[in-house]
């Protein structure tokens, strides 16, 4: 298997900056091949960025909390020139040109707000690399939701989560798959594979526009529809309250 090889046929070039989400099981890779293939295909230039949550793990530090999202980010987070920024449940981590800029001040804002590292990427021009897994593992989405103040966005995915200093959380991704739909139809996916998996690059920017012009036509629209879901219940809940007091209004 080539990693790098198969990036390069997605069109991945030298200095691209990448944020990635991918299942290895799917690709067939261990994350270190994995890894070593994604610095290889942007060089010395580029920048590597996985997300490395944390949660609701009680006492994060950057330098030991391990990630719980996936093998990849646990390999890369523990690279000895990787970057980790400092949120308290949504860290990501980074290799490459930029990662410590990227990755500054983290801790000082809610989750994936206006300028966290995610934004960050993508309004530098930065891609988003989804490798065997769909939508819902797109995070940049989350950016979106924030950029557009969605209503929901003090209500934790579970109530057991921890305050930071902001109220305000990156909740659930299961409907996330419906902004693939509009993504295509502005045709900014390049579609392909890494190793035995369907992989989708698109650029960060464009998944943050689609998000909030998504939410203003439909603000409740990546609400999943799991009666068990805390947050996505609870927010249907508020948002119909809200609508029922302008009608009254009205
Ligand atoms: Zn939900």
């Amino acid at each position: 298997m080539d990693v790098a090889s198969d990036l390069r046929s997605l069109g991945i070039r030298p200095r691209d900056r990448l944020v990635v989400h991918a299942s290895l099981r799917a690709v067939g890779a261990d994350a270190e091949t994995m890894i070593d293939g994604l610095i290889e295909a942007v060089g010395a230039d580029g920048l590597v960025v996985v997300p490395t949550f944390t949660y609701d793990t009680p006492g994060f530090d950057p330098a030991i909390t391990p990630s719980r999202t996936g093998a990849l980010s646990e390999a890369l987070r523990t690279r000895p020139d990787a970057v980790r920024s400092a949120h308290h449940s949504h860290s990501v981590a980074a290799v490459g040109r930029g990662a410590a800029a990227l990755c500054a001040g983290h801790d000082l804002l809610a989750a994936t707000d206006i300028d966290s590292p995610l934004d960050r990427l993508a309004m530098t021009g930065g891609l988003v690399v989804l490798i065997g897994v769909g939508h819902v593992a797109n995070t940049t989405i989350h950016v979106g939701e924030f950029r557009a103040a969605a209503s929901y966005l003090a209500i934790p995915f579970d109530p057991d989560w921890p305050t930071g200093g902001d109220d305000r959380f990156a909740g659930c991704s299961r409907a996330f798959g419906r902004l693939e739909a509009p993504l295509r139809e502005r045709r900014v996916i390049r579609d392909g594979r890494v190793g035995r998996a369907v992989t989708q690059v698109m650029p960060g920017r464009a998944v943050i526009e689609e998000t909030v012009a998504l939410l203003r036509a439909s603000p409740l629209g990546f609400l999943c529809t799991d009666a068990r879901c805390y947050r996505c219940s609870l927010s249907r809940l508020r948002g119909e309250r809200d609508r029922g007091a302008e009608a009254d209004r009205d």
